[in-house]
């Protein structure tokens, strides 16, 4: 460390200081501003990649014309052309001829792209990638040997000179690591499409995304997937708590351990923090930040297709993974 970037140097507070005050300053104007400002109400979102590196090789420059774009809703949205005076007549949405079209509405609630199943594609999409990774976390502890809980004493003492491992810790931490006897089930076409929860353990017809459970020590993981539109993360978290609710309550009813895990990846591909909690509660042991920049990615990545296919009746999806995930087909 440089004796400038030091805490205690009066340089260094002086920085500190002014940065702080053009912060405050760049966030009071970026609230007041109708479009942009917007994305300053982006509540539980985690700092998206913008290093050079990614930016330069992570996208096409037209993948990243949209990232930029619909990040700040600034694409060509029939709304938008008219604001802009490009158009005198409201131009609606060309699949279901709603007026006053939004991106909001092609990225997330037109009817017709809904119909033909636009969206579902790019939550399934962004699901099988999850499921790699929840995979990953089962295969690890059921390679484990179960930690007893409360742990042994004497891993409650740390020799002097030594310190607790990172890795010890998350292993610790995570929801997977009391059993080894964990099976998963997930909502995908190409997996099991039919997949519920066993009916041995509770007859429901309510299918989250996930299904983990582990019969050794009766405990059931719900792992549920949304893609709203960045604005809607929060309230998206709440509707899939509540619409999950009286599940949990049934399982636990029958003598079960059971938590729900609500993930969030924004249409724009900006990723809900509950996504970084649920790997964190699963064990993920790899690097977080690689894992979620791919999901956030594919769910960017999928609604591009979208956008460019919003005048297009037509729609046949198609592969939307990148080589690092050309295992999932
Ligand atoms: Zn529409």
């Amino acid at each position: 460390m440089s004796l400038l970037s030091r805490p205690d140097r009066p340089r260094s507070r002086a920085i500190s200081f002014v940065y702080n005050i053009d912060n405050d300053k760049q966030i009071v104007h970026l609230r007041s501003l109708v479009k942009q400002g917007k994305i300053a109400q982006w509540e539980s979102v985690i700092a998206a990649d913008f290093s050079w590196n990614k930016l330069t090789f992570g996208m096409s420059q037209c993948e990243f014309s949209f990232m930029v774009n619909a990040m700040h809703n600034l694409l060509p949205t029939p709304d938008n052309l008219r604001l802009w005076g490009k158009t005198q007549v409201d131009l609606g949405c060309s699949l279901c001829s709603k007026s006053n079209c939004t991106l909001l509405h092609v990225l997330n609630h037109c009817p017709f792209a809904l119909s033909q199943r636009r969206f579902t594609w790019r939550h399934d999409s962004v699901l099988r990638l999850l499921n790699w990774a929840v995979l990953k976390c089962v295969d690890a502890a059921n390679k484990q040997t179960p930690r007893t809980w409360p742990p042994p004493i004497e891993e409650s003492f740390i020799r002097a000179g030594e310190s607790r491992s990172k890795s010890t810790t998350k292993l610790e931490d995570s929801l997977l690591s009391h059993a080894n006897d964990w099976r998963v089930i997930v909502d995908l076409p190409e997996k099991n499409w039919r997949a519920m929860i066993p009916v041995e353990i509770l007859s429901t017809l309510q299918k989250p995304d996930i299904v983990m459970w582990s019969r050794s020590t009766r405990t059931m993981i719900f792992l549920e997937l949304t893609c709203p539109f960045e604005e809607n993360i929060t309230s998206a978290a709440k509707y899939k708590l509540g619409r999950y609710e009286k599940l949990v309550c049934r399982v636990r009813a029958r003598g079960w351990q059971c938590h729900l895990l609500t993930l969030e990846v924004g249409s724009r591909g900006f990723v809900g923090a509950s996504c970084s909690r649920a790997l964190t509660q699963l064990g993920w042991r790899s690097s977080k930040s690689t894992i979620l920049g791919r999901i956030g990615d594919i769910a960017r990545r999928c609604s591009y297709v979208i956008w460019l296919h919003r005048k297009n009746k037509t729609w046949s999806p198609i592969s939307v993974y990148g080589e690092e995930e050309s295992d999932l087909g």
